[in-house]
Parts: structure tokens; C-alpha cells; sequence
């Protein structure tokens, strides 16, 4: 069996999460993740979010990137919630931070944020991004454009930063986002949702895939891409198997794994 990470997993008790999880073929509990992630190999995973470790199964499998609370935070009044992401940092469960541009409307390089990588670097941790659409209609996507990256990514060359669900649908400008940058990463989460037939949903919508595989080809360098999957919105077992087509086998090992251990820095494994 395939030895797997995967990148971008939530958990949280929500009705629009239960239902997403049904769509999915899956439960959205712990016991059910577990089961799945030994059915598929999956040995690690990082969940999104706010949740932070109280909220999280007791399950050494799991890791989270903290959740910045972002709602009326000022380059001003940050004190108390830099005190929490610190706090979250020194959890060695904590492998980064994570932030929402497009559902806050602010951009990456907004100066409330700005402490908050300076905080991610000095602690050896990364920062994901959302990036590209934005679930519901409510989100502003001009502030999730992966090219708002590039400027933190500049401005805090000691910090590692993580493009989630590479911008879909700007591949190309997220893509370039991380072949300039050293510091930059993508993950390939939530490109598709809910369970599907993976050889079906690859063929009907083949260009796109093929887009995506020429700009992982435009990058060259396998070492920037992360499997993720937006569990508990996707089918595990079909998703895998639709990224398997989508992203060059070469690409695999690294893709599946190897990256993801590397650039969350993920303890208890051996390299
Ligand atoms: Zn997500």
C-alpha cells in the first residue's frame, strides 16, 4: 500500500459538514476518518483550521495549522491573538497557521497579518493561504489570488508559505508564485468535491487536468506540490485516484509524501 500525507483535511461539527461528508460517501467522525485513512494508506494529515488541538481527535495521525481569527483584527489590537498563535505554535501538534484572504477581505500582505509570519518563520512553521475560489458567494476572490502571495513570500524569505487548492482557477499565476519563490508551496486540495467515478470526471473534464499537469511540468520541480483533499468535502479513495492520473507519475513519491513531511517538518517520521 501507498504510504500517503494528506496536506488539507478539516474537522468540525458542523450541519453543512455533515452533509458535504454524506455527498462525500463518508461520515464526518473520527472513527470513520480513522477507518478510511488506514483503508487508503493515508498515515499522516493536517487539518485546516480554527479548531486547534482541543478540538481534535486524540489521534496521533493528526497535525493542524492554527487558525488566525482575523474578524476586526488591526495592525493595532493584534496582541491578543499573536499570543494565541504562539501559544498554538509551541504545540508540536501545530505545524503552521493558516489564514482565509477572500472570506476576510483582506490581502496576504495586509500589515495585521504581517506579525503573524514573522511569528510562523521564527517558530520553524509554515503559513497556508487559501487561495483561488471561495466557498459560497460571499467571499471576495480578488483578495485569494495566488499573486498576493508573492509579496509575503518576498517580504519574509524565512518563512515557509503554502498556496491551498493552487489558486484554482488562477493554476498558472499560483504555479508561478512558487517556481520564482523558494519559499512558496502548492497544495492540491478541493479541485473536485463530493464521489464521483475518477476515470469518468478525468475524462469529462480532460483539458483541465491536462492544464493543471503542463504547469506542474512549467514548474519543474516536483519538490513544490503536496496531495490534500478538503476531507471530509471529497471521496478519499476516489480523489487519490483522480490525482494519480492528474499529476505526473514521476511526481508521486514526493507528491504523496515526501513534500509534505519536508515542508510542515512533521515529527515522528522517518525521512
Ligand atoms: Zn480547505
Amino acid at each position: 500500500m501507498d504510504t500517503i500525507i494528506d496536506a488539507h483535511l478539516h474537522f468540525a461539527a458542523h450541519e453543512h459538514m455533515e452533509r458535504a461528508a454524506a455527498e462525500a460517501g463518508h461520515e464526518n467522525t473520527a472513527e470513520h476518518q480513522a477507518k478510511v485513512f488506514r483503508e487508503c494508506g493515508i498515515v499522516r494529515g493536517i487539518v485546516m483550521g480554527g479548531e486547534g488541538a482541543p478540538h481534535l481527535p486524540a489521534s496521533p495521525t493528526l497535525f493542524y495549522c492554527y487558525g488566525v481569527r482575523s474578524e476586526g483584527l488591526t495592525p493595532d489590537n493584534g496582541g491578543e491573538e499573536l499570543a494565541q498563535a504562539e501559544k498554538a505554535l509551541a504545540d508540536p501538534r501545530c505545524v503552521g497557521l493558516k489564514i482565509y484572504p477572500g472570506y476576510d477581505y483582506s490581502y496576504p500582505s495586509d500589515p495585521k497579518f504581517r506579525p503573524f509570519y514573522e511569528l510562523a518563520g521564527a517558530a520553524g512553521k509554515a503559513v497556508v493561504f487559501h487561495t483561488g475560489d471561495t466557498a459560497g458567494n460571499r467571499g471576495k476572490v480578488k483578495y485569494a489570488h495566488p499573486l498576493g502571495v508573492d509579496e509575503v513570500a518576498v517580504d519574509f524569505p524565512g518563512t515557509r508559505f503554502v498556496l491551498a487548492h493552487c489558486g484554482n482557477p488562477w493554476i498558472t499565476d499560483a504555479v508561478e508564485v512558487a517556481a520564482k519563490n523558494p519559499n512558496a508551496f502548492l497544495d492540491l486540495s478541493g479541485l473536485a468535491v463530493g464521489r464521483f467515478d475518477p476515470g469518468e470526471l478525468y475524462t469529462r473534464y480532460e483539458s483541465y487536468w491536462k492544464h493543471i499537469a503542463m504547469w506542474l511540468d512549467y514548474l519543474s520541480d516536483d519538490g513544490k506540490i503536496m496531495y490534500g483533499s478538503d476531507w471530509p468535502l471529497v471521496n478519499l479513495p476516489a480523489y487519490i485516484a483522480l490525482m494519480k492520473r492528474v499529476v505526473p507519475e514521476r511526481a508521486h513519491g514526493l507528491f504523496f509524501a515526501e513534500n509534505a513531511k519536508r515542508i510542515f517538518r512533521l515529527p515522528g517520521l522517518a525521512p
